[in-house]
């Protein structure tokens, strides 16, 4: 072969190459014998295409075909002819054509793979991280890669086109507490003292406001030391954006104008914009989060008046101590006796004491394990509260406190519609919340806690109000129940900084240390500014369709945190524990 290199990728051969020369290069990711003739699906990262070996047309190249095994690299040059019509297959983009192969040159081989890469059976998440290498060789995967790729460049392209710099923010860094704890590495020149690596570029961005650069975003890496959930990972990439002179209803303006823009270009997909916005006590109210799944109803009503002379003592003990009882109502649904002691348990299981339910049989007689409590006309009186009230409907009833009964019920709602498959996997259902608390109490710490994160401009008229009362000036973009971003207006004058700072409990020597920098700099003519980060990992999750957040970062780490590949975190060896001051300290725990 005078050039093993590929004149066209596999998954591009078409019409235009019929009957033409072409080299390709790639992977066998199949390979069949069928007698005479050996055929090698070729794949590379565009898709996949038939290659025939045919003793008639090369018998050089069909005796080397016969030593290729699965993930051999190859290159292969030959004719691309027309499939016979009973051989076309119409599912594959290239499944019209074959490359008849005249020429074979063996790039590379591969021992057997500890783990097929056809999808054909569901493989070990660890296995596949372990040699993500190979995991990462599958079409999908290399699709939600491509996605994640187009998807930031759009992103650049927009900010970019909109006055915006691009301005990287440093990585070693001080500890800035924004609510999460933070990884710490040690300082091999000031021993005993260790940087801390952002959760996110906060308080540079406002730094960067102070400093005149006006628009700023960064395709920035994040860093959280907190135990993993499903969608969480300890660093994940997050778009940050921050703008001077602006208010909420800009930086609004700003992420809607980004999402339509990147709807089109990568999708061609118009959304519907603005989207809804709904204040945090409308959303807990009605959907017991303030990430509410909007892509079906099911909303939460107060029912506490249905049961307000109720003979039910432990009902009873909730409303006089200010509880309060909630409900959904499911339709069209006859559950069966054992499905609903399993909703019952699931309840519990989101931190209930129980579930009540009503139905009403067909006579018209109520069906509950309270039955005998409820008044006859219960139908009438519930009807009132939840409109167009059907005999086919069954209530679900959380009491105690307004807090964990809503929030129970907002759990059991997304789990109910999930079990009657009543969301749409298809619809994205986009929409803001705002009218946050400024803080949420603690009941473990004894004090409270910045909702957002204390650099969060408290609504005005906060200082008449008491701290639990006060509002933030903070807003979260949410799609399909799920948290893509939030960010807030800030403070910009020290004394409502400082101020905060005190609500929060932080002595003045904390805050001192802390944030004396931030102090400082607010005292130096500091514009006001606002921002917002949305998660790039969780954007993409959604919008690939994939189920975790790992399935579209390149190389992940575990629930447990750990990289199975790189196998980190690793013990490091004495002199260097030596070299960063560390000797004592982590000798003692080894
Ligand atoms: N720093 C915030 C976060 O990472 C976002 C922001 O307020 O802009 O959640």
């Amino acid at each position: 072969m005078s050039s093993w290199k590929r004149t066209v990728e596999c998954g591009l051969v078409d019409q235009k190459h019929l009957s033409k020369e072409v080299i390709l290069n790639g992977w066998v990711a199949r390979r069949r014998d069928h007698g005479g003739l050996i055929f090698v699906d070729l794949r590379d990262r565009t898709g996949i295409m038939q290659v025939v070996f045919n003793p008639d047309v090369s018998k050089e190249a069909h005796d080397i075909s016969q030593n290729l095994r699965s993930e051999f690299v190859v290159s292969v040059r030959g004719k691309i002819v027309k499939r016979s019509k009973e051989t076309v297959n119409e599912k594959m983009p290239t499944g019209r054509w074959e490359l008849f192969a005249e020429q074979l040159l063996i790039l590379n081989d591969s021992k057997p793979l500890p783990f097929p890469l056809d999808q054909s059976e569901a493989i070990d998440e660890e296995l596949r991280l372990r040699y993500r290498y190979l995991d990462l060789r599958q079409l999908p995967m290399q699709r939600n890669l491509a996605l994640r790729s187009t998807l930031i460049f759009s992103m650049r392209e927009f900010f970019v086109k909109h006055g915006f710099f691009e301005i990287e923010t440093p990585i070693l860094t001080k500890n800035t507490p924004e609510g999460a704890r933070e990884f710490i590495v040690p300082s091999r020149l000031h021993h005993g003292s260790f940087y801390s690596l952002p959760q996110s570029p906060q308080l540079y961005k406002q730094l960067l406001m102070a400093a005149g650069l006006e628009r700023y975003f960064q395709v920035a890496r994040c860093f959280r030391d907190e135990d993993l959930r499903a969608d969480r990972q300890p660093e994940f990439t997050q778009l940050d954006v921050e703008m001077s002179f602006i208010d909420e209803g800009d930086i609004k303006n700003v992420i809607e104008k980004l999402l339509g823009y990147m709807f089109k270009k990568v999708f061609n997909l118009d959304i519907k914009l603005p989207f809804p916005v709904l204040s945090y006590d409308q959303a807990f109210s009605a959907y017991g989060s303030d990430k509410p799944d909007l892509r079906f109803g099911m909303v939460i009503h107060d029912t506490t008046e249905l049961f307000a002379n109720t003979e039910l003592a432990f009902l009873k003990s909730i409303i006089t101590t200010g509880g309060k009882v909630g409900a959904i109502r499911v339709s069209n649904k006859a559950f069966t006796r054992s499905e609903l002691d399993g909703w019952v348990e699931k309840a519990q299981s989101f931190g209930a004491k129980g579930l009540l339910y009503v139905r009403w049989s067909e006579d018209g007689t109520l069906e509950s394990p309270v039955a005998k409590f409820l008044p006859e006309d219960f139908f009438e009186q519930a009807g009132k509260i939840f409109q167009d009230l059907k005999k086919t409907d069954t209530l679900f009833f959380v009491a105690g406190n307004y807090k964990n009964a809503w929030e129970t019920l907002g759990r059991m709602r997304c789990a109910l519609a999930e079990d009657l498959k009543l969301i749409n996997p298809n619809i994205l259902n986009f929409c803001w919340i705002f009218n946050f608390p400024l803080f949420e109490w603690d009941e473990q710490s004894k004090r409270y806690h910045a909702m957002h994160h204390p650099f969060t401009a408290p609504q005005q008229g906060w200082e008449q109000l008491q701290p639990d009362q006060m509002k933030a000036r903070a807003y979260d973009l949410v799609c399909n129940g799920m948290e893509l971003g939030g960010g807030s207006i800030r403070i910009h004058d020290r004394a409502t900084q400082q101020k905060v700072f005190d609500l929060l409990g932080l002595s003045k020597e904390e805050t001192q240390d802390k944030f004396g920098f931030l102090l400082e700099a607010l005292e130096y003519g500091f514009p006001p500014l606002g921002g917002i980060a949305l998660g790039i990992d969780r954007l993409v999750m959604i919008l690939t369709g994939s189920s975790s957040i790992r399935e579209v970062i390149a190389f992940p780490k575990t629930q447990r945190g750990y990289d199975v590949m790189m196998q980190a975190p690793s013990v490091v060896k004495d002199a260097n524990l030596k070299e960063y001051g560390l000797m004592g300290i982590v000798k003692e725990k080894k």
